[in-house]
């Protein structure tokens, strides 16, 4: 089996000059070249444009520049389309975008440029990121390298897809109601969602803006706590940015949990849950036991409420976010006789159905004389969700439970079902609506077909380090991280 290249690995070739940046973008490059026809993970990618950024890259190495100064130096990370790159493309899969191109870098991508990543292009996702499996996206969806009959989850299911197939060693998604934690989950790597405040949305094309974060996909615990050191941290522009410090993810603990107290939620581990994720998260908790976790089960009393309560709020605010798409001010535009036609043929033209739904539904929530009966409903229910959380914070510093209730479902058998979509996010929605952190890990595969399992973990506000404490303790003493699928490892 070949080597599977993580950030850290790149890191160390690159420092012992073992290899150029050039070199290990174009061993990327060739990847995807290779890979993509059988996964379409990326949208878009410029090979040239890349290659100059690692030339670069080798020019500040050549310098004497260190990783302690730029900690990506040299090291290629993929980008969900729904975040700016300056120069490049921004579509959020969608049509209504038209041919448009960011003027500007998110926040975040200033943070991975000024780190010396090389920016390697645009990942698939579901429209807008409304969805679990990348089968909305306006360009075909992302087929799951562990079997490519099914679907890698979604919305970041391009960004999930191509690190587990090794098309780039990690990337950036987001996560409104689990749309990093999930694809992590059905492609077997790491994903994690940052307490709401805790990163930059500055740059990321809003869907629901009260839950939207960016967070780091890779196949390691600490190459995502890299990342998210560097993108993490106070932006005064985005006014919901918290100006708490970034503490050093990165910094090593022993895989020794004594002291560390875990919580079993009751109500994430009900009917509907597959018999083979239950055994293999149990499996897992277990193992958490005896490196020395406390474990001890609570309540989320509301957690019944979270899936309509998240698709209340979550559709209004997109309803608001999505009203600029309207054929004036940038992207597609279909002409009409009057503007209202105009706003009628581009919008019906440019969204796909699954907007669409979640457009109108978002309108009649917040409509007069329904806005108090949804809105304003689950705007309390969701102080109540939050509550949950805490209050099951003061008696355990994390939670572990499953991320999604079955393994990676085959394409086309959920889409023309949007409820049955929508359940596949129970367990991983209720962390957005309460603004907290989560993050999901490989614990395990069925056994046939070979499909990964995700354990997730889930902390209190700015409890990231707490989740990788757990997640590198894991990691470091189980091997499940260093499984391939076959179609990543033939040929190379
Ligand atoms: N799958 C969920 C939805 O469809 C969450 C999406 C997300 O996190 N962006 O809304």
């Amino acid at each position: 089996m070949t080597e599977r290249l993580t950030v850290q690995r790149c890191r160390e070739l690159l420092a012992r000059r073992e290899v150029s940046a050039r070199e290990l973008t174009q061993h990327f490059l060739a990847r995807i070249e290779r890979l993509e026809p059988r996964l379409h993970c990326f949208i878009e990618w410029d090979a040239a444009d890349a290659l100059a950024q690692a030339d670069a890259a080798d020019a500040a190495l050549k310098d004497g520049v260190t990783h302690d100064r730029r900690p990506l130096l040299g090291v290629p990370v993929g980008i969900k389309d729904n975040i700016a790159v300056r120069g490049q493309a921004l579509r959020c899969a969608s049509r209504i975008l038209g041919d448009f191109r960011s003027p500007y870098d998110a926040t975040v991508v200033e943070r991975l440029r000024a780190a010396g990543a090389i920016l390697l292009g645009r990942l698939n996702m579901d429209e807008f990121a409304m969805g679990s499996s990348t089968e909305n996206s306006a360009f075909g969806p992302t087929r799951n390298p562990w079997d490519p009959d099914r679907t890698p989850g979604g919305s970041s299911g391009g960004s999930a897809a191509a690190v587990a197939a090794g098309e780039c060693p990690a990337a950036l998604g987001s996560d409104t109601g689990g749309s990093i934690r999930q694809p992590a989950a059905f492609c077997g790597c790491v994903g994690l969602k940052p307490t709401y405040g805790r990163v930059s949305r500055y740059g990321l094309v809003a869907f629901a803006s009260s839950l939207d974060q960016i967070g780091p996909l890779a196949t390691t615990v600490e190459d995502a706590a890299l990342l998210l050191k560097v993108i993490a941290g106070h932006d005064p522009r985005d006014a919901t940015s918290l100006p708490d410090p970034v503490p050093d993810y990165t910094a090593p603990t022993e895989p020794d949990l004594r002291g560390v107290r875990l919580g079993l939620p009751r109500e994430y581990f009900g009917s509907g849950l597959a018999p083979e994720v239950e055994q293999s998260v149990r499996k897992a908790i277990e193992h958490l036991r005896g490196l020395g976790a406390e474990i001890l089960e609570v309540s989320l009393p509301h957690t019944p409420h979270a899936l309509a309560t998240y698709h209340v709020i979550a559709t209004a605010e997109a309803s608001a976010n999505l009203a600029r798409f309207d054929g004036i001010r940038y992207g597609l535009r279909v002409e009409g006789q009057d503007p209202i036609e105009l706003y009628e043929r581009t919008r019906g033209r440019g969204f796909g159905p699954e907007v669409k739904r979640r457009i109108i539904l978002g309108t009649f929530v917040l409509s007069s004389g329904y806005y108090d009966a949804y809105y304003l409903r689950a705007q309390k229910v969701r102080t109540l969700i939050r509550r949950d959380f805490l209050e099951a914070f003061t008696r355990v510093d994390a939670l572990v439970a499953p991320v999604t209730p079955t393994v990676a479902f085959r394409l086309g058998e959920k889409i023309s079902d949007p409820l049955q979509m929508y359940l596949t996010d129970v367990f991983t929605l209720s962390c957005n609506l309460a603004g907290i952190c989560g993050l999901s890990i490989p614990c395990g595969w069925t056994a046939s077909p070979c499909l990964p399992i995700g354990l997730q973990l889930l902390g209190p506000p700015l409890g990231e380090h707490t989740l990788l404490r757990v997640a590198r303790a894991y990691q470091l003493t189980t091997d499940w991280h260093r499984r391939q699928p076959p179609l990543a490892t033939d040929g190379f």
